[in-house]
C-alpha cells in the first residue's frame, strides 16, 4: 500500500489533507503546486521566501472542507509582512468559522498563473464502482451541472470523449482570441487518475477542484481525497 494512504489509515483517518492529496497527485506525474506546512508565522515567512513570491496561504485542518468559506485562503501575498498578517487572519477566521476545529497550521504554496478552470473527480457508484467526472469549474459545475462521467478503467478514447462531451467544450478550444488549452494533458490526467484508482481500491473519493488548464499543460490547484 502507498505510504501516504497507509499512514492516514494507521492514524484512523479517512480524509487526506490537501498536502497529502497533492503529494499523491505528484507521485503519479500530474503537475501541481509545491507546498509546505507552517506552524508559526515565522515559519510561514521562511517557507514563502524559499518558495518565492507571490505565495498562497491556506488553512490546514481536517475539520474544514471548504477553506475559502472559512476565510482560510489568501492569494497573491507579495512579501513577509503580508504573509505574517495573512497567517494570523487565517487562524482567526478559521476558528471563528468552526471553534471546534483542530488546525494543523497554514500551508504555504506557490501561486500559479491563471488558466481555464476545470474540475476532475472520482466517486464510487454502488453499481459501477469507481466513476471519473470531468467538467468546467465555477458556475459551469455549480449552476449548469455541465459534467461528464465514465466508469474506470478509462482508455484514451474515453478520456477524449469525456472532454468533448461537455457543453462548454468550446471554452477549452479557445474563443475570442484565447489560445486553446492542452486537451492532451487533460486526457493524461484522466488516464493517470483512472489507473491510480484502479490500483488503490482504498480510495473512495477524489476532488481536484480547481485545475488550471493552460495552452501548455495544467496545474492542480486544490485537491482532496477520501478513503474507505
Ligand atoms: P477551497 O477549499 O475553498 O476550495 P481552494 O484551495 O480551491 O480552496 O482555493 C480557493 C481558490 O483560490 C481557488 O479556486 C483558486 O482560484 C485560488 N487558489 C488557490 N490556490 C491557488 C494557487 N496555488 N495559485 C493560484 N490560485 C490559487
Ligand atoms: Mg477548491
Amino acid at each position: 500500500m502507498n505510504i501516504i494512504i497507509g499512514n492516514a489509515l494507521k492514524q484512523g483517518r479517512n480524509i487526506l489533507s490537501e498536502m497529502e492529496s497533492k503529494q499523491l497527485i505528484k507521485e503519479i506525474g500530474i503537475q501541481t503546486t509545491e507546498m509546505k506546512l507552517a506552524t508559526s508565522k515565522e515559519e510561514a515567512v521562511k517557507f514563502s521566501e524559499e518558495t518565492g513570491y507571490p505565495v498562497v496561504l491556506k488553512v490546514a485542518s481536517f475539520d474544514i472542507t471548504h477553506k475559502s468559506d472559512a476565510g482560510g485562503v489568501k492569494v497573491g501575498l507579495k512579501n513577509g509582512a503580508e504573509v505574517s498578517r495573512a497567517y494570523e487572519e487565517i487562524l482567526v477566521s478559521a476558528l471563528k468559522y468552526n471553534p471546534k476545529a483542530s488546525v494543523q497550521g497554514v500551508t504555504v504554496q506557490n501561486m500559479v498563473k491563471p488558466g481555464v478552470e476545470v474540475i476532475i473527480g472520482m466517486t464510487q457508484d454502488p453499481q459501477f464502482g469507481p466513476v471519473i467526472m470531468f467538467g468546467l469549474g465555477g458556475v459551469f459545475v455549480e449552476i449548469l451541472k455541465d459534467v461528464s462521467f465514465k466508469v474506470v478503467p478509462l482508455n484514451r478514447r474515453d478520456a477524449h470523449s469525456m472532454i468533448k462531451e461537455i457543453k462548454g467544450y468550446r471554452l477549452l478550444q479557445g474563443y475570442r482570441g484565447q489560445k486553446p488549452v492542452d486537451i492532451d494533458y487533460l486526457e493524461n490526467i484522466l488516464l493517470k487518475l483512472s489507473d491510480f484508482v484502479d490500483k488503490n481500491p482504498s480510495i473512495k473519493e477524489i476532488d481536484l477542484n480547481p485545475i488550471f488548464a493552460y495552452p501548455d499543460g495544467a496545474s492542480v490547484v486544490d485537491a482532496r481525497m477520501v478513503l474507505n
